[in-house]
């Protein structure tokens, strides 16, 4: 099966496509990723990641979108934070947005896989510290900072997948918010290569 032949919409119009459509996924991640393309201001989840810059203090792209609709009293509280390095997360309350909490994590210019996977690792393991169980990212570095797409894409798949594997009952569900067509044929052909069966 293909991930496009699974593509559902759910009672609040989120078109999901979940692990559990693709044949001989592993148990214990059935159900716990799944893709959506749109703007991730608008997820009503426990968490939203924050493709942020070491500022903190906002800035274009997904995090100009995220203070935009949270308010000026999350740049209140990132300004508390005292910045943040590349690969490391922070998190703060969601204020205006849907989402309760946004986990701010800065991706690295350009291709540098370490650093992008401590972005996802340390996102995840925040979610986790703080007993939040749902969580979305956005594309980190792929956008102003210029990483590649497809080996983004696959550091972030691989990241979240060795991640849910080593902590079973931390996480409910993984959401991949892509807001580009091209990451969502991107991601879908690479969770039926991570996932499925081919
Ligand atoms: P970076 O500086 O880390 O590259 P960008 O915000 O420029 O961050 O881009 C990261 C990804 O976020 C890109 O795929 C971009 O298309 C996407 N993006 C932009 N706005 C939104 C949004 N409102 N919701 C989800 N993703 C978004």
């Amino acid at each position: 099966p293909t991930w496009l032949e699974y593509w559902t919409k759910n009672k609040d119009n989120i078109a999901i496509t979940t692990l559990e459509k693709v044949e001989k996924v592993d148990d214990k991640l059935a159900n716990k990723i799944c893709i959506w393309q749109g703007d991730i201001t608008t997820l009503a989840i426990d968490a939203i990641v924050n493709a942020a810059n070491s500022s903190l203090l906002g800035g274009g792209g997904v995090d100009g979108a995220i203070h935009r609709t949270a308010g000026p009293n999350l740049k209140r509280e990132c300004a508390t934070l005292g910045g943040c390095r590349v690969g490391e997360a922070k998190i703060t309350g969601g204020y205006k947005l849907p989402a309760k909490y946004v986990i701010h994590t800065v991706g690295p210019q350009g291709e540098k896989p370490d650093n992008l996977r401590e972005c996802y690792e340390n996102s995840l393991t925040l979610t986790k510290e703080n007993g939040l169980r749902t969580i979305a990212f956005p594309c980190i570095s792929t956008g102003i900072y210029g990483y590649p797409q497809r080996p983004a894409a696959k550091v972030a798949i691989s990241t979240v997948k060795k991640f849910l594997l080593q902590n079973e009952d931390s996480i409910d569900r993984v959401i991949f918010c892509l807001f580009l067509k091209t990451d969502k044929d991107i991601y879908e052909e690479l969770l039926q290569k991570y996932f499925g069966i081919d």
